[in-house]
């Protein structure tokens, strides 16, 4: 099955100012014989040279947004317009670019494939990969700012992933879809629009990643998915978003109080693999079964999805404090309440079970945060510092 768009001609610029190594550019523009617009009609006529020559200037007047794809609902197809279910990953990046209409008109385009996955399947090898990349193209001369094309289930992981270990002022963007291309009302192209749109913008620098849906653009260490279908899903619900994006027009909020990129002290160079940490989900006679099983499959951090204020029954708190204490795991409480902080020595006393506490991370962004904390230190002191800092 075909998107409604791509039947329009794909052709493929060169423009010199945002060339660099293995770009493919494309743009969408008016397949032969289409009408010219009226604005075209009523142009004072130029030679054909000149012409040219105007629409270069313009073009290389624009930043230079690279477009990184790996998969997700926004590149997915169903088998009929019929059908709830759909195929992640269907499209590749440049079929991604076509769909949208004028949107060479915000940006120099250029797109690449990383991945082609649902975002279910999203790993720390994809992971590392995305990152060397992305931390390659932001060092590039001929980058103003990078679209992530990416599925929401594990976006806010993988935007705070990238958050703390991209090493640039200049603009990286997440965005996805709820619908798949092929659906009718699909919200992939108007993200996109608009996700490219942020990227462009010379505001977005030194905000650290963001993620851009549903008109809204997130810090990417505050957002969550908080609906399972609806478009209205990425959400932000402790601080609200960093701004708000219509059609490409753009109003900035306040710019978030924590480290981020630039000033992050993580470096994923020259790592070929994360420590594990798993998440166990607390719950109403939860028994420490589960903790000894991930400790004996490989974990070096546990985080608790806890009840409330990052609580946990007696039998799982003292496990954990047991094998803080003998093995050195790194023990991190966080909430599967929604919203909330997790503060230190509430009901249980991290002081001396050797645990952090999450603050205002949710279990998803904890494992996040754990992982890299790891590779610098399993003293729980510092780890809280890192905590609290990020
Ligand atoms: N399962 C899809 C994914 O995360 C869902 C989506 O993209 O919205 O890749």
């Amino acid at each position: 099955m075909k998107v409604a768009p791509l039947t329009r001609v794909l052709a493929v610029l060169s423009v010199a100012a945002c060339a660099f190594a293995g770009t493919s550019f494309a743009a969408n523009l008016p397949a032969a014989g289409q009408t010219p617009s009226q604005e075209e009609q009523t142009a004072p006529q130029l030679r054909p040279s000149e012409k040219e020559a105007r629409a270069e200037e313009a073009r290389s007047n624009k930043p230079c947004i690279r477009i990184v794809a790996t998969g997700g609902t926004i590149a997915g197809a169903q088998a009929s317009q019929k059908e709830y279910g759909y195929k992640s990953g269907a499209f590749d990046v440049n079929e991604l670019i076509a769909a949208v209409p004028n949107l060479e008109g915000l940006a120099q385009l250029s797109g690449e494939q990383v991945a082609n996955i649902g975002s279910q399947d999203m790993n720390d090898e994809v992971w590392l990969k995305l990152a060397k990349r992305v931390n390659a193209l932001l060092q590039s001369p001929d980058v103003d700012g990078i679209v992530i094309t990416h599925g929401t289930d594990t976006m806010e992981e993988t935007a705070y992933f990238l958050n703390l270990v991209t090493k640039s002022d200049k603009p990286v963007v997440l965005v996805g879809s709820m619908r798949p291309a092929t659906a009718v009302s699909a919200d992939g192209p108007a993200n996109l629009y608009n996700a490219v749109a942020v990227a462009a913008d010379p505001g977005a620098r030194g905000r650290g990643v963001l993620v851009v849906m549903n008109d809204e653009i997130h810090q990417a260490r505050n957002v969550q998915k908080t609906n399972t279908t609806n478009v209205e899903t990425l959400e932000s619900p402790q601080r609200g978003p960093q701004g708000l994006v219509h059609t490409g027009k753009i109003t900035w909020f306040e710019p978030m109080d924590k480290k981020n990129t630039a000033r992050s002290e993580f470096s994923i160079a020259g790592l070929d693999h994360l420590p594990r940490v798993d998440i166990i989900y607390a719950h109403a006679n939860m028994s420490p079964d589960l903790i000894d099983a991930a400790v004996k499959n490989g974990a070096k951090g546990i985080v608790i999805a806890g009840v409330g204020d990052g609580n946990m029954t007696k039998e799982a708190a003292m496990q954990l404090e047991k094998l803080a204490k003998q093995r050195g795991l790194l023990v991190i409480r966080s909430s599967r309440v929604p919203t909330g902080l997790v503060l230190r020595n509430n009901e249980i006393d991290d002081d001396k079970a050797g645990f952090v506490a999450s603050g205002e991370l949710n279990p998803a962004k904890s494992r996040v945060l754990a992982q890299l904390a790891l590779t610098k230190t399993r003293d729980p002191k510092k780890v809280q510092q890192i905590f609290n800092t990020y």
